[in-house]
């Protein structure tokens, strides 16, 4: 299965390669140094996580404030984490629930309160973003990319480099080939 998405986001990625190499042609978009600006690797804020203390009483209240359902709820074990989705137009909001004591989540609470907890960017090919990333100096906390909520492999950045900003790396697992 990873091989078959390892080639269709492969594929992808260079589809974008190809727009943004068209883009910055036609746009004659200046060279700012180092690094050269040669393609679009990070293709739109996918979505803004926020961490919470309770979902029960976070999802009736984002419901209001955005005035649509949440429309969907996914505990992802490996992050000891439950999350729950909202869309509005064409954001995303991910609220983030610890599912443990000793979690992310809860140690980010305990020490920063609720709030922003990482921006989450949207990647044609996380494999080559996280290769590139790693060359220019940034610290990836997890080597390899590792299942996140929503059907996606995913990668946080050390907010260290980044200005005090997690940064999550994203990368659509959502390919259906029929056997
Ligand atoms: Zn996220």
């Amino acid at each position: 299965m990873s091989s078959v998405f390892v080639s269709f986001n492969t594929k992808l990625a260079q589809n974008v390669l190809n727009e943004s190499y068209n883009f910055a042609e036609r746009a004659e978009i200046p060279a700012f140094g180092k690094p050269a600006i040669t393609a679009v690797c990070m293709t739109k804020i996918e979505h803004i996580g926020i961490a919470v203390r309770s979902l029960e009483d976070a999802v009736p209240r984002y419901e209001k404030l955005l005035n649509t359902p949440c429309y969907k709820t996914e505990t992802v074990e490996n992050e000891k984490v439950n999350t729950a989705f909202f869309q509005t137009g064409p954001n995303k909001i991910e609220l983030l629930e610890s599912a443990d004591p000793e979690g992310v989540i809860a140690r980010f609470i305990d020490k920063k309160g609720e709030g922003l907890h990482h921006i989450a960017f949207e990647v044609a090919d996380i494999y080559s973003e996280m290769e590139r990333l790693k060359k220019e100096g940034f610290v990836l906390l997890n080597p390899e990319p590792k299942n996140g909520a929503d059907n996606k492999l995913i990668c946080f950045l050390h907010p260290k480099h980044c200005n005090g900003v997690l940064i999550e790396l994203c990368m659509s697992k959502e390919v259906t080939v029929e056997d």
